[in-house]
């Protein structure tokens, strides 16, 4: 009955829409916490791990690899709780910065574990290590939740709205 109507009459796919925003920065979380995982498994590995007489990280150009993944993730992990403060205090851009974390977040996780698997070699492609589920549990972030596609959409549309 009208009397049980929660909200505007007529907003009801809106409101179901707003949901979605704590549910992007959930699964930019699960991302990040993923690629953070893999990356300090990677850690460990390449510390035991030896090949030309050193261990896999000693050698510059994958010390260089590690550096950019922790670059990835710190600046992933400020954007997510960025989005994730908007949303909290129901900043009027919420749903643009939750669209924008949650597509920059889950590319950059997917990343990160793609380069932890390459840094483990052979045994990176196999079970027995579990990056490569890492790999395969990071891709469909892109996928669920709203496409990435979907959210650059979002983030298009608020730019030109907001341009009048
Ligand atoms: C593991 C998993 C769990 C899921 N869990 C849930 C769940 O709990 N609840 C739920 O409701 N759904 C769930 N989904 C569904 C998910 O939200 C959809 O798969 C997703 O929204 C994409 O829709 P689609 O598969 O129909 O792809 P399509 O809409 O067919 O899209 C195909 C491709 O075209 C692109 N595309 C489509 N339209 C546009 C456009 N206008 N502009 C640019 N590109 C576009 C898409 O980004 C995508 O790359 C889940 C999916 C997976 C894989």
């Amino acid at each position: 009955p009208a009397a049980n109507l929660l909200g505007e009459e007529g907003k009801g796919f809106r409101y179901a829409m707003m949901g979605l925003d704590g549910g992007r920065l959930n699964i930019a979380a699960c991302s990040l916490g993923a690629a953070q995982a893999a990356l300090d498994a990677t850690l460990a590995y390449m510390r035991e791990r030896k090949a030309f007489g050193q261990s896999l990280d000693r050698f510059q150009a994958l010390q260089f690899r590690l550096a950019d993944a922790e670059i990835e993730l710190q600046a992933a992990r400020t954007f997510l709780r960025q989005a994730a403060w908007k949303l909290d205090t129901q900043a009027p851009d919420a749903t643009k910065f939750c669209a924008m974390a949650k597509k920059f977040v889950t590319e950059a996780g997917s990343r990160v574990a793609d380069q932890c698997l390459q840094l483990h070699g052979g045994y990176g492609y196999l079970a027995d290590y579990g990056i490569e589920k890492i790999v395969r549990d990071l891709r469909v972030h892109q996928i669920l939740e709203g496409t990435n596609e979907i959210m650059r959409l979002i983030v298009a549309r608020h730019l030109i709205e907001a341009r009048g």
